[in-house]
């Protein structure tokens, strides 16, 4: 099966002019930058080995890995057009990043047991097949690595506030960024990450003040939450 859906690249390169714009409509991406970049931190050693980006977009989260662990990242998407803004960016910010456009399945075939810290951050949820991006990722990363997982819950509260708040009532997102069905209980995703025979780490839940451009992090997972997870040696 090709685990890509064709649509969800489409949508995501018709924005690629609004990826570094950060009150448009990836502006909760930038929101949430840096609490996720410091769960990263706090977790693995960028400096230790190869980053990757899975589903990098325009490169909002790569960048800011760059920035710690020059040289050694790489990000990956298959919205070309997003790629491009963020190959330019990451000009403008003068931070080296290996910008490829492929799928994590087809650069594990080349690439396996490479990267030390791998994140696949609010990409899940966009895929047909969560356990093959996820298995996929289990594959790029390096026997001992750390991967970071971030995504949405499939609840009541979930579809209220990044469905019906973020995309028709405050408009902070397009209206069919999400659709509810694709949306992940931490039990799927845990199952997922068991199969692939990662460890589960942490889960946590992350919380999104949409009105005062705040995060941050507690262990209700009802609807953003982020996952460590590591590869056994
Ligand atoms: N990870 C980034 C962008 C999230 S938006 C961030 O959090 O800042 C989701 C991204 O996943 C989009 O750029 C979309 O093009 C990408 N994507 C969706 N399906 C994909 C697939 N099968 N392979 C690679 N990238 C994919």
């Amino acid at each position: 099966m090709r685990n890509i859906n064709d649509a969800e690249i489409k949508k995501f390169d018709e924005l690629a002019h609004k990826w570094w714009d950060t009150d448009g409509e990836f502006r909760a991406l930038h929101d949430i930058n840096q609490l996720r970049l410091d769960f990263i931190l706090q977790r693995s050693n960028l400096t230790s080995g190869p980053v990757i980006d899975v589903g990098c977009g325009g490169g909002i989260l790569t960048e800011s890995l760059a920035k710690i662990s020059p040289t050694n990242v790489t990000g990956i998407d298959l919205a070309n057009r997003a790629l491009e803004v963020a190959k330019l960016h990451a000009r403008i910010s003068e931070v080296e990043v290996d910008y490829r456009a492929t799928s994590a399945e087809d650069l594990s075939i080349k690439y396996g047991d490479h990267f030390e810290t791998l994140s696949c951050m609010e990409m899940l949820e966009h895929v047909p097949s969560i356990e093959e991006t996820i298995d996929s990722c289990a594959r790029l990363a390096k026997p001992g690595g750390n991967l970071f997982f971030s995504t949405i819950n499939r609840t009541p509260k979930a579809y209220l506030y990044l469905v019906i708040g973020a995309e028709y009532v405050l408009n902070i997102l397009p209206r069919g960024t999400h659709a509810y069905d694709k949306f992940i209980k931490p039990s799927e995703l845990a199952a997922c990450l068991r199969k692939s025979r990662l460890e589960i780490v942490e889960m946590a839940g992350m919380q999104y003040d949409p009105f005062r451009r705040t995060c941050s992090l507690n262990s209700d997972l009802s609807t953003n939450y982020i996952v460590h997870a590591r590869k056994p040696v």
